[in-house]
């Protein structure tokens, strides 16, 4: 079991109204279950002079780590909402929890008193800050808070090892009680960047919502926002951009930007484009002036096939009616003038089941789907592609799992995306492709999409078959 403790004091007279704003009684012991935490809600000082509130998180590291294994079942909706923890933002989940009524900042029946000021002190017994004692007093000063930090040696008889990350943390300030636990619940998961959870679009409201006053203005405001949305860089953008006031209103990218952790984790470096200039050249190497775009998904590569009039036939296919919506909204289908509409055909189908009208074409392209399939429909899926439909040239790209590692927000073994099957590491890829080749007689190629790293290889591996 580990244990983290933050207790919150005043000296506000009768000082024991904080267990009335808190909607806890001091006289009592509460516990809360909060994800798989127990937190014990008690009073260690109730007097009319001093309130002392204490919340004792006990956390069960095998049940976070059960918790979090679940994420790899694959339902999206799962995977949004069963998140894990890192300690610090448990305790910030627990502090919102378990005062989710004190921290609205309204009460009924004495809005005087949820509207004082009234003199608080908070102390966190040890919170880890990957920024050390510099990033709290970062964090907390410029809100009006009187900052100190003691910092323990990691091990006092190696002192060349230095701090460790636990510090412990006194802040007072005289202030609304909302305020400080609004302030405390964005703040203390900011600290411990190295903590993966994820988050989704309701995390960007939520972020809003509770920050949406002093985070404005606050120095660090992107730091925060960084480090609370974990390094999201979509999201931030757009939380940035809703704080700034700037109209934000295309639902439809808000859903992209929410939807896909992948894109928010490849981002960065504009995978996603590099992947889709490659495909479009390496069609132009091979010739290719037909081609069919198999899990076409929103059309991002229809829509450079057709701006590019050396392609003269162009489908795409995708099994999901949802995505190919999606790409006639992204081509503007419907005002299309009627010789670009000829040039190109949108339609509903499966790549695990031979299809006639994936015949005659020079080339298809199969970008980053293969890993949407169930291992034991891939040889469908080659005999539909390769044995039946036999393009000229096929083009084929995945993640490449080696390179996972490089992105730091993935944890050890999992999968960019919460609906991928699997991801190859090279070998694997090429392995696979070396038997559809020698089975359908098509000659491959390899080759490396994105930035490369060293050792790892690139992001995204890309087949090319020829016959
Ligand atoms: N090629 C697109 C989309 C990749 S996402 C791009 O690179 O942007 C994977 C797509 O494959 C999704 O749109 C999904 O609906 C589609 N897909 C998954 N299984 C499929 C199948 N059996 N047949 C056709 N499409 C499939």
């Amino acid at each position: 079991m580990g244990y983290m403790i933050l207790t919150i004091s005043t000296t506000y007279r009768p000082a024991t109204d904080l267990g009335y704003l808190l909607r806890k009684n001091p006289d009592r012991h509460q516990t809360f279950d909060v994800f798989g935490a127990t937190a014990h809600v008690f009073y260690p000082v109730a007097t009319d002079e001093r309130c002392t509130v204490a919340l004792l998180l006990e956390v069960d590291p095998i049940d976070l780590v059960r918790r979090r294994g679940q994420r790899h079942a694959g339902i999206v909706n799962q995977y949004v909402n069963d998140r894990p923890y890192g300690a610090n933002s448990l305790l910030s989940v627990a502090l919102g929890k378990v005062f989710s009524s004190a921290r609205t900042g309204k009460s009924l029946d004495r809005p005087e008193l949820a509207a004082s000021i009234m003199p608080l002190e908070v102390t966190i017994a040890a919170l880890p800050s990957d920024g050390g004692a510099e990033l709290i007093c970062q964090l907390f000063e410029p809100l009006g808070y009187i900052v100190e930090v003691t910092s323990e040696l990691l091990d006092s008889a190696f002192p060349q090892w230095g701090e460790s990350r636990y510090h412990r943390v006194d802040l007072s300030i005289t202030a609304q009680l909302s305020d400080v636990l609004t302030h405390l619940t964005v703040l203390i998961p900011s600290l411990d960047g190295s903590k993966h959870y994820w988050v989704g679009d309701d995390e960007v409201d939520k972020l809003l919502h509770r920050g949406g006053d002093w985070l404005s203005t606050h120095p660090l405001k992107d730091l925060i926002m960084r480090r609370y949305l974990m390094d999201q860089r979509a999201l931030t953008r757009e939380a940035l951009r809703r704080l700034s006031g700037e109209d934000y209103s295309d639902p439809d990218e808000r859903t992209r930007q929410g939807d896909s952790a992948e894109a928010s984790l490849e981002r960065p470096m504009s995978l996603n484009e590099q992947r889709m200039q490659a495909i479009v050249k390496t069609l132009h190497e091979v010739g290719a002036k037909t081609v069919a775009d198999l899990g076409c998904g929103e059309g991002k590569l229809l829509e450079l096939l057709i701006a590019d009039s050396h392609f003269t036939k162009i489908i795409g296919m995708d099994v999901s009616l949802h995505a190919l919506e999606r790409s006639k909204k992204r081509l503007y289908y419907e005002s299309m003038a009627q010789r670009q509409q000829e040039r190109i055909q949108l339609i509903h189908g499966s790549l695990t089941y031979r299809d006639k009208r994936l015949s005659g074409w020079d080339a298809a392209t199969v970008i980053e789907v293969i890993e949407h399939l169930d291992p034991d429909r891939l040889i469908a899926f080659c005999d539909s592609i390769f044995g039946h439909a036999q393009p000229s040239c096929v083009i084929i790209t995945t993640p490449n799992a080696d390179y996972n590692e490089v992105f730091t927000s993935l944890n050890k073994g999992e999968l960019r995306h919460p609906d991928h099957r699997f991801e190859w590491s090279r070998h694997e890829f090429a392995e696979w492709a070396q038997q559809i080749s020698s089975h359908y007689k098509y000659r491959v190629q390899f080759r490396p999409v994105g930035d490369e790293h060293l050792e790892l290889g690139s992001p995204t591996q890309m087949a090319v078959f020829s016959r």
